[in-house]
């Protein structure tokens, strides 16, 4: 077994314990104990937080592609990579080229992960930094409830007065604004509109905003999220993106009236709807497993036949042939047979607090603990001082209060780690759950884990999943 070691080396006071010359003489006994070869120490040199130069890395997986080596040998997979995504996707790399990874220090090896875990892992990573970044966006909420415009551009039509007041802007922007609404409750499509507008020269969004990369066309999209604006109609509807939506009515002065404004979402769902039905959930992934065209879907049906069966007949192919509801099921329940084979749920939830970096918060706990004890010998110290007469109690009760402030100021910040710490630890066993439940598939998710389905005429059910290795 041929054998590279990949090592980091800090410019860190506190990494200096772990040397080059240390970490190197532990791999190579590590390697000799258990008779292998050692390759080659690739190592790269890491200042403060950032590595700015990973030739070394680099040059590891440039010969692991030469096949120079069998396995690679590293402390940990945050040593390894930037992060545990980066590490994930680096070591599935190794392994396709059939190159083992093992961390010595958090026990990883990639004999014992498939690539559904890996698969399993990266979406999991990815929906746990979506979670976060909605927190983010909870200071904006709060300001939104309010009803200030936090928007950082006043919606086209309207301007700035002062940091909270937005009024109709008296200039071409507004008369473009009641065209857009009238030109398409004349019956106008998007694209006629934009067609006008474009003829007409007028400003674009982005033109009044001032964007650097501003256009001059105007776009269906841009007109199309106009229409649907409240802003419009005197409200503040704050939060568009998620799922708690914030209207707060009669903020400012309305362009548009009431009336108008909800006739024209009547219309605008009603094409949405028709734009929505022509794309389901398993078109493009679904193949007929008789004569291996793609399958259609039927709207009456609320299913998907072979392609050649609909447009040819029966004497071409016998046909494969599903209700959509059926198939839902069906995958789903093997998804999920698939998911609980393969992976404990208590490991997998170790294994996103590793991600997540749960431990380190955990550190800084008992960190601040024994901050506090330290305070508690202080007073007590203090105390001692007094009764031996060495202080008098005016300096000593000066020093209590002093303590006492850095307690309290220790307490708060130790509950607020709590705090968020608890709360982590909740999103990551709900995200787990969610996937041990499994009882619905999204676009998404299917697209992630799907390749390919086949179903066969007797109705059987065939699915090739991305993180199949052939
Ligand atoms: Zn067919």
């Amino acid at each position: 077994m041929r054998c590279a070691v990949y090592v980091r080396v800090s410019t860190d006071m506190e990494a200096q314990k772990s040397s080059i010359a240390h970490q190197k003489s532990y791999f190579e006994k590590y390697i000799e104990n258990r008779e292998w070869e050692l390759y080659k120490i690739y190592q790269d040199i890491e200042s403060g937080r950032s590595i700015k130069n990973r030739d070394g890395l680099q040059e590891l997986m440039e010969d692991g592609r030469k096949n120079k080596f069998d396995m690679v040998l590293t402390k940990s997979i945050s040593r390894f990579a930037r992060n545990t995504l980066e590490g994930l996707i680096l070591i599935r790399e190794l392994k396709s080229e059939k190159i083992r990874f093992m961390t010595i220090e958090d026990g990883f090896d990639s004999e014992e992960y498939d690539e559904f875990m890996f698969t399993l892992l990266l979406s999991i990573a990815q929906k746990e930094s979506e979670k976060m970044s909605e927190r983010i966006k909870f200071g904006k909420l709060c300001r939104a409830k309010k009803g200030y415009y936090n928007g950082s551009n006043v919606p086209y039509g309207y301007k700035r007065i002062d940091k909270y007041h937005i009024v109709p802007a008296e200039n071409v922007t507004l008369y473009v604004i009641r065209k857009i609404f009238s030109m398409y409750l004349q019956g106008n499509g998007l694209y006629k509109i934009a067609k006008e507008l474009n003829n007409q020269g007028y400003p674009t969004p982005s033109q009044v905003a001032g964007k650097r990369n501003s256009t001059p066309i105007w776009h269906q999209s841009s007109i199309r999220k106009m229409l649907s604006n409240r802003f419009y109609v005197g409200d503040l509807v704050q939060n568009k993106n998620n799922q708690e939506r914030i209207i707060v009515k009669n903020t400012h002065e309305p362009i548009i009236d009431l009336v108008t404004f909800e006739e024209v979402q009547k219309r605008l769902k009603e094409k949405g709807k028709k734009i929505f039905k022509n794309t389901h959930l398993f078109s493009g992934i679904l193949i007929c497993g008789e004569c291996g065209s793609s399958m259609h879907y039927k709207k009456d049906k609320g299913a998907y036949i072979c392609g050649k069966l609909n447009k040819m007949g029966k004497k071409y192919c016998k046909g494969a042939y599903i209700k959509e509801d059926v198939l839902r099921r069906t995958v789903c329940s093997q998804l999920k047979k698939i998911i609980c084979e393969n992976i404990c749920k208590d490991s997998l939830i170790k294994e996103i607090e590793r991600e997540v970096q749960i431990k380190d918060d955990e550190g800084q706990v008992g960190k601040i603990k024994k901050h506090l004890e330290k305070l508690e010998h202080k007073k007590e110290r203090a105390l001692d001082l007094l009764m031996d007469k060495i202080i008098d109690e005016k300096i000593y009760l000066k020093k209590i209060k002093k303590i006492e402030g850095e307690r309290r100021i220790n307490e708060e910040y130790m509950v607020n780690i709590v705090k968020k710490f608890t709360k982590r630890k909740f999103w990551i066993e709900e995200i787990v759950n969610e996937i041990f439940i499994l009882d619905n598939i999204d676009a998404v998710c299917l697209n992630k884990l799907v390749q390919k389905i086949k179903v066969f005429h007797n109705k059987e059910v065939l699915i090739k999943y991305t993180f199949q290795i052939e």
